[in-house]
């Protein structure tokens, strides 16, 4: 993978002069008190530790940071928003001018870029349960 950002060109450490190498560190992350443990991609510092992660290496663990947030926040994984927009048989594109957004909303929570809101969580939910059906939104636009 071509790296460019400039964390992905340090030689030596800034912090301490040593050497920096390419690897997976288990590095723990903390949300309102929560924590869990990531297996997360960078460079890092073999003497004092210290982590470098490109704006890829942060997109490698993207869609585990979300879920880890979404879990404690009670919102749908990535996965599962996923899973609904194909019981509706809709594109990302079309569920996104469905249901709000815009054309790239779906792609973003399902590939954990971004948490959906609490309203879109919840009409995905009485969705999911067969509370309403996709006819009974489109009806109202
Ligand atoms: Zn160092």
């Amino acid at each position: 993978m071509n790296r460019k950002n400039t964390a992905s060109d340090l030689k030596s450490c800034p912090v301490c002069g040593g050497l920096i190498i390419r690897e997976n560190r288990d590095i723990s992350l903390n949300y309102n008190g929560k924590e869990i443990t990531i297996d997360q991609p960078g460079r890092y510092c073999s003497d004092c530790g210290e982590s470098f992660l490109s704006s890829s290496d942060l997109a490698e663990t993207g869609k585990k940071r979300i879920d880890f947030q979404k879990e404690f926040d009670h919102l749908l994984k990535s996965d599962e928003i996923r899973e609904i927009r194909k019981k509706m048989k809709l594109s990302q594109r079309k569920a996104g001018n469905i249901f709000g957004g815009g054309p790239m909303a779906f792609s973003k929570y399902e590939r954990g870029i971004i948490k959906q809101t609490r309203s879109m969580d919840v009409l995905m939910r009485l969705i999911n349960k067969n509370k309403i059906s996709l006819e009974d939104i489109l009806e109202v636009e």
